[in-house]
């Protein structure tokens, strides 16, 4: 290439090219927001650089924060500013797919979504006769989507979707020992916050394990004690869905430094 990089460069970055098609894609404005249309695909890419006024007016309570849902997909475009894999979502409250930059440079909406949407602000504006016209609505919706503030909360969902799910109870405790497993249980059982319910499954296990008549006899050797130890084991499993989350997780925690400290004093 020639030396003239910087300008090149310039003209470069004012160029931006479909995710899918990486074809230089063209400005349009729509309701007074400017928009990239891509002419072969006909996708359109939102970057919401500057509109970070319009969010907070448009987009403040109504549908935005409360419909804010999504389910993360894979997706195969590219970020137009970054190049970087864009993350594919559903807009629950649009039941719209939309691809965003976790780099917070846009949204994409692959063809047909925008006008789909349009059609379902008609459709809203036959039932409940607004005054606003359906297309302004749509200006105000895409400029919600640029604005900032939306890009934030949708990565701050996307963090979320990301993070590790936690360990279920029962997997935890059996990374116990089994002496701790046993402390475990009798803090839970004296903890006043752990519902009465979930107590009850406790006697209720002892109280199968001393009830004379076993549905499998307990004189016949090891068989008879199979039913004892899945009745065991049931209520146990019961007890921990039974037992709020956090209050396990800080029962949990405690021992857990517990046996750290026993461990560095030996
Ligand atoms: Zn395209
Ligand atoms: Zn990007």
């Amino acid at each position: 290439m020639f030396d003239g990089g910087v300008a090149l460069n310039e003209v470069q970055e004012s160029v931006l090219r479909c995710p899918n098609c990486q074809v230089a894609m063209r400005t349009e404005t729509r309701e007074g927001i400017e928009v990239e249309r891509c002419p072969q695909c006909n996708g359109l890419w939102l970057d919401y650089a500057e509109l970070d006024l319009v969010e907070d007016r448009v987009f403040a309570d109504d549908h935005a924060k409360a419909t804010l849902v999504y389910d993360e997909r894979s997706s195969s475009g590219l970020c137009p500013r970054c190049s970087t894999t864009l993350h594919a979502f559903n807009y629950r409250g649009w039941n719209l797919e939309l691809q965003m930059c976790e780099a917070q440079h846009g949204f994409w909406l692959d063809a047909g979504e925008d006008e789909r949407i349009l059609e379902l602000m008609r459709q809203r504006q036959k039932d409940l006769d607004r005054s606003a016209t359906a297309e302004e609505e749509w200006g105000q919706f895409v400029s919600g989507l640029k604005s900032r503030s939306f890009a934030q909360k949708s990565r701050g969902v996307l963090d979320k979707l990301r993070a590790p799910a936690p360990d279920r109870p029962s997997k935890l405790v059996l990374q116990l020992p089994w002496r701790k497993r046993f402390v475990l249980f009798w803090r839970l059982f004296r903890d006043g916050r752990v519902p009465f319910l979930a107590k009850l499954v406790i006697p209720g296990i002892l109280f199968y394990l001393a009830l004379p008549f076993d549905v499998i006899p307990d004189f016949i050797p090891f068989i008879g004690f199979i039913d004892d130890l899945f009745v065991a084991i049931l209520g146990l499993w019961l007890f921990l869905r039974l037992t709020p989350r956090a209050i396990f997780d800080e029962h949990i925690d405690r021992l857990g430094a517990e046996i750290e400290e026993e461990s560095r004093r030996r």
